[in-house]
C-alpha cells in the first residue's frame, strides 16, 4: 500500500483500506482478496484518477526490480 501514501484518502478510501487490511481479507481466500482490491481500484479510478496515474507510472519500474524476467 506504500504507493498510495501520496494522496489524501477520502472516507470511502479509508473504509476500504481498513477492510483490505482486516483479518477477514488478509486470511481470506484469493477471490475475496482480489474482489476487495478490485473494488478499491475501481473507486480509485473513478475518484482519484491522479493516484492511478501515479501508480501506473511507478508500476513498471517496481515490476522490473522484483521480477527481472517479466520483460523477457
Ligand atoms: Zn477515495
Amino acid at each position: 500500500m506504500k504507493l498510495l501514501l501520496d494522496f489524501e484518502p477520502c472516507k470511502e478510501c479509508k473504509t476500504m483500506m481498513s477492510e483490505l487490511s482486516s483479518p477477514e481479507i488478509i486470511f481470506g481466500d484469493e477471490k475475496t482478496r482480489s474482489d476487495e482490491s478490485a473494488k478499491f481500484l475501481r473507486h480509485l479510478t473513478y475518484n482519484h484518477n491522479e493516484v492511478v496515474q501515479a501508480v501506473m507510472e511507478d508500476l513498471p519500474k517496481q515490476k522490473k526490480d522484483q521480477e527481472p524476467d517479466f520483460y523477457q
